[in-house]
């Protein structure tokens, strides 16, 4: 339950009551309000203008508190990035929730996450002092700290395909296509354990069904066998590159 909140006006005075003990960024709020069994102290972040979305060269640059929705509805949004948007939630929640809110949130099931991990998705964060992760390691090693953008480049070729119960459910399995002028390819795979996986990250499209198949040896839980994600990954993955 939220006991304490601040609602700060500047991003210096976010990054000092963040600097407290026990306290927390509020994005949309739609997992902190929760009910918890612990008290949370949150800071608000809805008075910081970080909610722009902006091309910048060949990066559409994307404020934390930007929403799910807002980032769907602009003109520079890739189409596969559009379908992982859609996918990763329902739109009233996709109308509060904030795009750092998600990442942080996330699991392997996140197809907003699986796309953006196939597009090399950077985010700027702030511990103290400012700097740049890429979104790989940011979900391997989960800083705490404030996510302030994310930097989605929107010059490659891009394509996701999933396999779900139904069409508006978060998928069992979900490949994500990256594709660069130079050639360099990679692939993720989602709907499974605590983060999407990079499956490959090469200098051509070479080996990518395989790649699939063997990022998914021991994808198995009460969803779906390990062996069924290895075959539907390596079909999605070649889908997804007849796509592009
Ligand atoms: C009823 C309901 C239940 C849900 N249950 C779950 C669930 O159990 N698990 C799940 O993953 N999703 C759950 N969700 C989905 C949740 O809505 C999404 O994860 C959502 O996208 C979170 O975004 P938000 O902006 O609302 O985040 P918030 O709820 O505001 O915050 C989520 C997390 O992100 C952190 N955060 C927010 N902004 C930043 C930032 N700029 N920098 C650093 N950290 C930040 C917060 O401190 C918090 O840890 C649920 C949604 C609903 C409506």
């Amino acid at each position: 339950m939220i006991t304490t909140y601040h609602r700060p006006q500047t991003l210096d005075e976010a990054l000092t009551l963040l600097a407290q003990p026990n306290m927390v960024p509020l994005g949309g709020g739609t997992l902190l309000s929760q009910p918890t069994t612990g008290p949370v102290s949150v800071v608000d972040l809805q008075r910081l203008a970080l909610d722009s979305i902006s091309l910048k060269g060949n990066d559409l640059e994307v404020g934390a508190t930007a929403t799910l929705q807002s980032l769907l509805e602009n003109d520079n949004c890739p189409e596969a990035l559009k379908i992982a948007i859609k996918l990763e939630a329902p739109i009233n929640i996709r109308n509060s929730a904030t795009v750092a809110g998600t990442l942080v949130a996330s699991d392997g099931r996140s197809t907003f996450a699986t796309m953006l991990l196939a597009m090399d998705a950077k985010i700027t964060f702030n511990n103290g002092a400012s700097s740049i992760l890429g979104l790989s390691e940011f979900l391997l090693t989960r800083p705490q700290g404030l996510i302030t953008s994310i930097s989605i480049p929107v010059n490659i070729k891009t394509a996701f395909e999933f396999v779900s119960r139904t069409p508006a459910d978060k998928p069992i399995i979900a490949a994500a296509l990256a594709q660069w002028n130079s050639g360099r390819t990679r692939l993720t795979l989602g709907g499974y354990g605590k983060s999407p996986m990079l499956a490959m990250d090469g200098t051509e499209a070479d080996g990518l069904e395989t790649a699939a198949s063997n990022a998914y040896h021991e994808a198995n839980d009460e969803w779906a066998s390990a062996e069924y994600r290895m075959d539907v990954a390596a079909t999605l993955a070649r889908r997804c590159l007849e796509k592009i």
